[in-house]
């Protein structure tokens, strides 16, 4: 029985939905494109890969609040089509181990540390991160386009 000091935090599945109204509605900063590579179109809701043909939306996601420092909006896919929200939020979803950067976040939500993982896998590093008591939360990053993946909190 392992017992991990971490949770995934998917994006909530309100925002999903507000996504999928917006794209319905025109929103221009709402784009639905259609998935044309299996590496290219990450869910942030079941925070699987896009199958090629699978319809995505594109929009703005806010990953760290205004009025900060390290404010932070940027583009984000979720599926056009419900989804199931990642549910097995003890596990580093398999589909993000490789390409992704780590952050950590005081409660500041200043950046206090960030690494890509090494052969070690990211779950050493989230829990490293998470022993440092400064550390509120962690975000998980694509470490070539820099779009944000997930957060990570502590158990
Ligand atoms: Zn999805």
């Amino acid at each position: 029985m392992k017992s991990s000091t971490f949770r995934i935090v998917p994006i909530r599945t309100e925002i999903a939905e507000a996504a999928r109204r917006e794209a319905k509605a025109g929103a221009a900063d709402h784009a639905v494109v259609t998935a044309d590579s299996p590496g290219g179109f990450p869910c942030r809701h079941c925070l699987r890969w896009a199958e090629p043909g699978e319809s995505m939306i594109l929009f703005p996601f806010a990953s760290i609040p205004r009025g900060r420092p390290y404010s932070e909006i940027g583009p984000i896919f979720v599926h056009a089509e419900p989804c199931e929200r990642y549910a097995k939020l003890d596990e580093f979803p398999s589909d993000f181990r490789d390409g992704r950067v780590l952050r950590a976040y005081d409660s500041q939500y200043d950046m206090i540390a960030a690494e890509v993982p090494n052969e070690d896998g990211p779950e050493a590093v989230v829990e490293r991160f998470l022993r440092m008591p400064e550390t509120a939360f962690v975000h998980v990053r694509s470490v070539t386009r820099g779009c944000y993946t997930m957060e990570i909190q502590r158990v």
